[in-house]
């Protein structure tokens, strides 16, 4: 990995990388980052396994400006949270969360 400032090489020092040229710090992904997108992944993946058995809706695809998805309600863990309907572009596959 190089310094985005002066192109020179990184070396990771206390869990980061420092450049040695200019002294710019480059703080690494956190693990929580990466958790969390994991989880999002899982999810949308048991959404992909669905499809083809899932209601459609008429709903405008951000990535693709299709305007048919299927849609699925989850259910939060938490009582006090409201249900958020995911959304899936018949055309793309691209998901989405209704917030
Ligand atoms: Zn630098
Ligand atoms: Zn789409």
């Amino acid at each position: 990995m190089f310094c985005e400032k002066c192109k020179s090489l990184l070396f990771p020092q206390d869990g980061k990388l420092i450049c040695r040229k200019c002294g710019t710090v480059h703080e690494p992904a956190s693990k929580a980052q990466v958790i969390k997108h994991k989880g999002k992944d899982k999810e949308l993946a048991v959404l992909g396994e669905l499809s083809g058995t899932l209601p459609t809706a008429d709903a405008e695809c951000p990535s693709c400006g299709h305007n048919k998805a299927y849609w699925v309600l989850r259910q939060t863990r938490a009582a006090d949270e409201p249900e958020t309907r995911i959304f899936r572009c018949v055309k793309c596959g691209h998901s989405w969360r209704e917030y």
